[in-house]
């Protein structure tokens, strides 16, 4: 029977640690801000704004919510983010998609400046993940890799399996992976042959969004499964993408859902705010120490 990944434990040890990092910057006069924006009223992106604006209050993290309505113009949204990029008391902007469909996203994602962009969805920020360079990492795959970590679970040499290619999970997911030397392959709706392509996976990361698509006999033994998918399936049952009882007698570990990965989220988005912080306090200081 697989190890299960706790990621419920791990976000919550994370997020002490994030805590007591946020307490020792208070100590130096900085508190690390993020802005949630939301246009429009779609029940679903309610929820997940006020799950980031509580995650923020209990770490100490500045939350400043903007709550637009759905007839928004998309001027008035993109005057909001360039003021949002300039005030210093904010260090992360965060727009809540999806946006109404009279807002162009792209414009609007690519307005927010690259040094606050703490979802990592700004082409320059994806660019330099492409490259294998420093950036904000976007915080489901960035959950993913630590989750990895806290486990042990090296990459390298391993073949990794992805199934979705979304630019928000499945290809982010894909360069990380290959920044840790695994070899990457990518499924997607037009893979011939999904079954023999998941039994190769040593490890196998599935965003699908279609509940239980990969079948728990497909899945090599000793694999690891990293099951992205949250599915609704019931009022109150949510699923994942991989069926998860046979998954699990064939894997060595496997991420539950919900309890996986879906914690992980915010949880990196609050990491990254406070990088973000840390990184502004620092070029201020350099700046301070440079001026005559
Ligand atoms: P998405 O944008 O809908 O993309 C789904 C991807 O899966 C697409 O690339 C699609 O292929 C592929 N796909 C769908 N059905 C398939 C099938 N039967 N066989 C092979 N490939 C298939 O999804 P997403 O935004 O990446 O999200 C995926 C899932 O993860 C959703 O359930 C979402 O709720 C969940 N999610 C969870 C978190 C979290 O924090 N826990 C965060 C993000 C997403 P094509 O490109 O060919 O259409």
């Amino acid at each position: 029977m697989a190890i299960i990944i706790d990621g419920k434990a791990t976000a919550q040890k994370i997020r002490s640690e994030i805590a007591a990092e946020v307490r020792h910057l208070a100590t130096e006069g900085i508190q690390p801000g993020l802005a949630v924006v939301l246009v429009g009223d779609n029940p679903a992106s309610k929820v997940y704004v006020s799950m980031k604006e509580k995650a923020c209050h209990d770490v100490g993290i500045f939350s400043d919510e903007h709550t637009l309505p759905a007839e928004t113009e998309e001027q008035q949204l993109l005057s909001l983010i360039d003021r949002l990029n300039n005030d210093d008391r904010i260090h992360g902007i965060l727009v809540q998609l999806p946006l109404p469909t009279h807002i162009n996203e792209a414009k609007v994602l690519e307005a927010i400046s690259p040094a606050k962009d703490v979802d990592g969805f700004h082409p320059y920020n994806v660019g330099r993940l492409v490259l294998g360079k420093p950036t904000f990492q976007p915080c489901t795959p960035y959950g993913i890799m630590v989750l990895l970590r806290e486990y042990n679970i090296d990459l390298k040499g391993k073949e990794v399996v992805i199934v979705g290619r979304s630019n928000i999970v499945g290809k982010p997911v894909a360069f990380m992976c290959l920044k840790q030397h695994a070899t990457v392959t990518i499924c997607h709706t037009r893979t011939v042959d999904l079954p023999t392509k998941i039994g190769m996976a040593d490890v196998l990361i599935v965003a699908a969004g279609r509940p239980e698509v990969v079948r728990g006999e497909w899945i090599k033994q000793g694999a690891v499964v990293i099951d992205v998918g949250v599915n609704r399936v019931a009022e109150k049952k949510l699923v994942g993408d991989v069926e998860f009882e046979t998954a699990a007698r064939r894997a060595a570990y496997i991420t539950p859902v919900p309890g996986g990965v879906g914690p992980m989220t915010i949880t990196m988005l609050l990491q990254n705010t406070l990088q973000s912080a840390k990184m502004a306090n620092e070029i201020k200081s350099t700046a301070k120490e440079q001026s005559p």
